[in-house]
């Protein structure tokens, strides 16, 4: 037996008794007449100590030689410590060895396997099993596990079935590309990996698996964007015979038990806000509801005097940042950079002190007096020591720059408190959006999700307004949900394609079956998917989602620990029906 107790078990009471232990040497100190080591395991650490007296001396001489990472038994006896340790649970006793096995040598590890580590991101990375051996690591990957059963429990308790779904499939639409994988069996034919299993979780419910949920991966073939990975999980739902409120009131209650389960946090109904209210409040459609900072606009109040750059723009619009009078002049003329870096892009930003004593003062005193800056704290919310910020221009990029600003400033100020949670709801978003590159309209969400009722004429004249039954759940200013009603009727889904440039040829290829199967008693039915590794990472308090997953790829999509992607041999090329062109490159 390699060991009767892990290295976080033992205690006072166990003082006496004969164990043995397995695990990794964590440290050892070498006083000559007295060595001790750290032993490790995933369950903790227990201090192991051999001495002159009482330990054998060839245990004294090996435990001497041991190296870190080092994979040893130990049989002992539980002593009390002398001085004892309160930082960890077995910090009361020790384990006085009398027999010492090395089961395993290892190289020097190239980072410290501590909580705080001397290893860089990519250096962990390629080494990722020695990074796993580290607390912080490890209680991730522990937590996640925790999230994950939570979900299942939770689900399987209401009636849903996880079912799985083949990961060797033809395109899902999710706006992204396909990662493929060619056939060898069918010549010049691929399988797409699932985007999302949004079809097959619609034909189960023509399946009639009325309430059906899978943690799945999902792969999406997209731009390198900071934290993300090609490959992801979801915690993806469908269920028959539902209306939105249904879902929204399901997957309220997911949250809400999830929140209470790992966090301890009780939070009653979810407030909702509608897509045009959360971009014109906060020019997000997934706004941080922690802190305040709404927006304030101004055109009817800031144009029509003479400054220019306020009269050409579309929308003029502010918020107020609380206590934002304290900033110094460099202060906030770092801040007008900040806005005017190409990743945020504003032209240039206005400001207005309110002083203590109700005086106001702007970067624009030109053109606008006291009783015009009075009706910009009015719509801004600003009081005595506040700053209003005011940016202009087109309607959509001002609002996103404010957006940025909002944000960058909650972000310094402190005001994101990871462990406060604000869930959301943000629903009727629009149907379509237009896109600049190729000059159409193209679906919000996916092709599948149904307009708002008595919305499928509008979409003839006015397609851009057009509400759809899609709903999103937001978290602390992050996405986590998304979902919608689907269509359940062949005539309006083949429409639906039509809208959206597909031709009826191209529609049928590639969605036929789903058309098909929505002539044999497609039931109403809706969904929504969870991404899994951001919620875990904010339930968990944290930011990236990489340091949740077990093996994440990095930044640039690689697998650097396997070296992945990598070159295939000629020979599968070959059976692959593969040639490749790689002249360009
Ligand atoms: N398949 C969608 C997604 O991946 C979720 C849904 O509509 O249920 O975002």
């Amino acid at each position: 037996m390699y060991r009767t107790h892990n290295n976080g078990a033992l205690r006072l009471q166990n003082i006496g008794e004969t164990v043995t232990l397995s695990g990794w040497v964590q440290k050892t100190r070498n006083k000559g007449f007295m060595v001790w080591v750290d032993l490790r395991d995933r369950y903790g650490i227990t201090q192991l100590i051999f001495d002159e007296e009482r330990s054998s001396k060839e245990a004294m001489t090996m435990a001497s030689e041991l190296g870190r990472e080092y994979v040893i038994q130990v049989t002992g006896t539980v002593i009390e410590r002398e001085s004892k340790n309160p930082n960890i649970a077995t910090g009361d006793i020790e384990l006085l060895v009398s027999e010492l096995q090395v089961l395993n040598s290892s190289l020097t590890p190239p980072f410290t396997i501590e909580d705080d580590t001397d290893g860089g991101e990519d250096l962990r990375m390629k080494y990722r099993y020695l990074d796993i051996r580290r607390k912080p690591v490890r209680q991730n990957l522990i937590f996640r596990h925790k999230v994950a059963m939570a979900v299942r429990n939770y689900l399987s308790a209401k009636n849903f079935v996880e079912i799985e779904t083949p990961y060797l499939i033809k395109s899902t639409p999710e706006g992204a590309r396909d990662f493929v994988v060619p056939s060898r069996m069918n010549a010049g034919q691929f399988y797409a990996l699932p985007q999302s299993p949004q079809t097959f979780k619609q034909l189960l419910m023509v399946g009639g698996m009325d309430k059906y949920f899978q943690i799945v991966k999902c792969f999406r073939d997209e731009d390198l964007r900071a934290d993300r990975q090609p490959e992801f999980t979801q915690i993806d739902c469908e269920m028959a015979f539902v209306e939105q409120e249904d879902i929204l009131q399901a997957f309220e209650g997911l949250t809400r038990h999830l929140l209470k389960e790992i966090n301890g946090v009780e939070i009653g109904a979810f407030p909702r806000m509608t897509y045009d209210e959360a971009m014109k409040k906060y020019g997000n459609d997934k706004p941080d509801i922690r802190f305040g900072m709404e927006f304030g606009e101004l055109n009817e109040v800031a144009q029509h005097k003479d400054f220019n750059v306020f009269n050409q723009a579309e929308l003029v619009v502010g918020i107020a940042v609380p206590g934002g009078n304290q900033f110094t002049r460099k202060e906030i003329d770092e801040l007008t950079e900040w806005v005017k870096r190409p990743q945020v892009g504003a032209l240039g930003m206005v400001y207005c002190r309110y002083n203590d004593d109700g005086s106001l003062k702007s970067s624009v005193d030109k053109f606008y007096d006291q009783n015009d800056l009075i009706q910009w704290a009015k719509q801004t919310g600003a009081v005595p020591g506040d700053l209003i910020c005011v940016l202009s221009g087109d309607t959509a990029k001002v609002r996103s720059q404010l957006s940025a600003l909002r944000m960058e400033l909650a972000q310094r100020m402190g005001l994101r408190k990871p462990t406060v949670f604000a869930p959301l709801w943000v629903v009727d978003f629009p149907l379509l959006e237009w896109d600049e590159d190729t000059k159409r309209y193209h679906a919000m969400h996916h092709p599948f999700t149904s307009p708002k009722p008595g919305q499928m004429e509008l979409l003839k004249t006015h397609p851009g307004e057009v509400k759809a039954n899609a709903y999103d759940l937001v978290l602390n200013g992050n996405e986590i949900g998304g979902g919608s009603i689907r269509i359940h009727d062949k005539e309006i889904q083949s429409k639906m394609f039509d809208y959206l440039g597909f031709t009826p040829q191209e529609a049928k290829a590639q969605f036929g079956f789903l058309m098909d199967a929505f002539q044999y008693g497609a039931p109403p039915h809706g969904g929504i998917a969870f991404g899994l590794d951001r919620l875990v990472a904010i339930l968990g308090g944290q930011e990236t989602i990489r340091d949740f997953i077990a093996f994440p790829k990095n930044n640039a999509g690689r697998d650097v620990m396997i070296d992945a992607p990598a070159t295939i041999h000629q020979e599968q090329l070959n059976e692959l029906h593969l040639k490749l062109n790689l002249s360009e490159n």
